[in-house]
């Protein structure tokens, strides 16, 4: 799509969109700069000197900590507090104190060197520890040191966590738990030299509304710092140092996204129903339990996805049992009269790791250990999650929904699994939903074939049409490279679309499309004609999507799908999907995607 803001003199770079969104404000790079050690020793006379520089770094280091400290606690709660509140007493310590001091005196060594030594040394004692989690301490040290280096050799140690003015970034990749914790008050947008679009970093910029280009190559080469960017993620374009015309259109777009803003608002006590009366259900993807409350303001029905990993990235060890109940629980007792939320059992692996479980280096992890195959392995995963999801499904509504299912073997073990933990909460007075009702993601192409088989035994299915395209079509969806390559549109990942609908209403069972391609308002009428019963899509995009399905009659939706169904090229159906919304003139709602 043309832009609509740039003047001819602007220099423009592109990349994929991973959130759309549009953004102005100056960059800070995200680049790990060198820490250039000292390793000389010095002369004596400078010794007090290094000391004092230990003191005053440390001071600095400790007053960067407390302010993360405190916005993890604001933002997400004293687990994630702790973890700073840990890295600071760490610091604070006289021991470690006392080990740099000693170490000054007694090698002649500058304090940079004394604190690689010292901290080293401390890193290698807890790295040989037979326990897990004290081995995985190592990494705490090591992140300690690196700040208190920064500090000492005044090198700026860029956190995202405690941005002085609203930024937009640019780096050349952040994961998705960097993002999961970023400020959306200081981070406007953010930029990345590697990414894709469904990665889940992407996922979460959409979750966080934070506008993001990722796949920008020469994004660290030519924006420097401080330059001010004009980051229109809607139309995929970048400006550094935009002219006084573009950032006057930007202005004006800006009031309009505003406004179209207010007059979608109006929808949202309304239910996502076509001209007709058919009726769909238009649910929040969620990865946090305080998205919950802002996701029904937007008009959520309840939670198509909780997508749990979030719960287990960014900390030092597994959450609890008791940790994970406060999260379930909390969504459970927000659910309206009516609404239900369904619980993603957690799905490592891919571009998810998970540090503290020591996983052995995968050359291909799409393809290896993720989802539900992890459960083999760390069964403790599994078993005390769900004993969570149920604990808290006294308190409303939830579903459970299991990833990455490839095999009818697999659901059978998983059932097994959950009726044994059943009967252990059974015996233990537990209260809990005894028909809690079971799902899984269709996202495997052999999870696709084999839906009828599966849709007999399950009480629902979720079609996960972000792994459900990289599978199917053999395209890794993080890959900038072959980005051009990963349509959800394409054909063959509209065909299995197709039977997984069928199968599972042959069954009398009812389908979600939970990946982001739910949450493309060009694909809402094509996904509604298939038959789908619900869409799961992050909550900013939910406004619109129902702006089309209340505009629109099933009927036409429904000739829509059988025409696309025909077509041997994603080209062909996309213009097939651009033409209906002409049509019915409701391309301006794509802005607001
Ligand atoms: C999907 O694959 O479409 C999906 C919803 O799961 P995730 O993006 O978390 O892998
Ligand atoms: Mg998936």
């Amino acid at each position: 799509m043309a832009s609509l803001l740039l003047a001819t003199e602007d220099a423009l770079l592109s990349g994929v969109i991973a959130s759309p969104g549009i953004a102005l404000g100056p960059a800070l790079l995200v680049k790990k700069q060198p820490l250039t050690i000292n390793r000389q020793p010095i002369a004596a006379e400078a010794i007090p000197q290094e000391m004092a520089l230990f003191f005053q770094a440390r001071d600095q280091s400790i007053q960067q900590l407390q302010a993360i400290e405190e916005k993890a606690y604001q933002r997400f709660g004293e687990p994630e507090a702790a973890i700073f509140e840990a890295h600071r007493l760490l610091l604070e310590d006289e021991l470690f104190e006392a080990e740099v001091m000693a170490y000054i005196q007694q090698h002649q060594a500058a304090l940079s060197s004394a604190i690689e030594a010292v901290i080293e040394q401390q890193a290698l004692t807890l790295e040989q520890l037979a326990d897990d989690y004290l081995k995985a301490r190592a990494a705490d040290i090591r992140d300690i040191g690196q700040r208190l280096l920064s500090n000492a050799l005044g090198v700026p140690l860029v956190d995202l966590q405690a941005l002085s003015k609203p930024v937009i970034l640019v780096a050349e990749t952040l994961t998705p738990s960097e993002t999961a914790q970023l400020d959306v008050e200081k981070v406007l947008g953010f930029i990345t030299r590697l990414g894709s679009s469904t990665s889940h970093t992407a996922i979460m910029a959409r979750a966080l509304g934070i506008p993001a280009l990722v796949g920008v190559h020469q994004a660290l080469e030519l924006i420097h710092q401080d330059d001010l960017v004009l980051l229109e993620a809607t139309n995929n374009h970048v400006v550094i140092n935009p002219t006084a015309e573009t950032i006057e259109a930007f202005k004006a777009q800006q009031q309009r996204e505003q406004r179209q803003q207010r007059l979608l608002a109006v929808l949202t006590d309304h239910p996502a129903v076509t001209l007709e009366g058919h009726q769909v259900r238009l649910s929040a993807n969620i990865s946090h339990f305080n998205e919950l409350s802002a996701a029904q303001q937007q008009g959520a029905e309840g939670v198509g996805l909780y997508r749990t990993e979030f719960l287990f990235m960014g900390r030092e060890g597994l959450p609890s049992e008791a940790e994970q109940f406060q999260a379930y629980q909390a969504v459970a007792q927000q659910l309206r009269s009516g609404e239900a939320a369904v619980i993603r059992t957690v799905d490592i692996g891919g571009d998810k790791p998970l540090p503290y479980l020591n996983l052995p280096t995968e050359s291909n992890p799409f393809l290896g250990c993720r989802g539900v195959r992890l459960y083999q392995q760390h069964p403790e995963l599994l078993q005390i999650q769900l004993r969570a999801i149920l604990r808290a499904s006294a308190f409303g509504k939830l579903c459970i929904l299991f990833p990455m299912i490839s095999l009818v073997e697999e659901v059978h073990a998983l059932q097994e699994q959950l009726a044994r933990l059943k009967q252990q909460l059974h015996a233990e007075k537990q209260p809990f939903d005894p028909q809690i009702s079971v799902g899984i993601m269709v996202e495997t192409p052999a999870a696709a074939v084999m839906a009828s088989h599966l849709a007999q035994i399950v009480d629902f299915l979720s079609i996960g049409t972000n792994d459900l395209t990289q599978y199917t079509l053999a395209v890794d969806r993080g890959n900038p490279l072959i980005a051009s390559l990963y349509n959800p549109l394409s054909p063959a990942v509209l065909q299995f679309v197709k039977q997984i609908i069928d199968a599972a209403h042959q069954f009398g069972k009812s389908v979600c499309v939970c990946g982001e391609l739910a949450g493309d308002t060009q694909a809402t009428l094509l996904l509604l004609g298939l038959g789908l019963d619900s869409f799961s899509v992050s909550a900013r995009a939910i406004p619109a999507i129902k702006k089309v399905i209340r505009s629109v009659h099933f009927a036409a939706a429904q000739q829509l799908a059988q025409q696309a169904l025909i077509q041997s090229t994603a080209a062909d159906i996309h213009r097939l999907m651009t033409q209906s919304m002409e049509k019915l003139a409701l391309t301006d709602i794509t802005l607001l995607q």
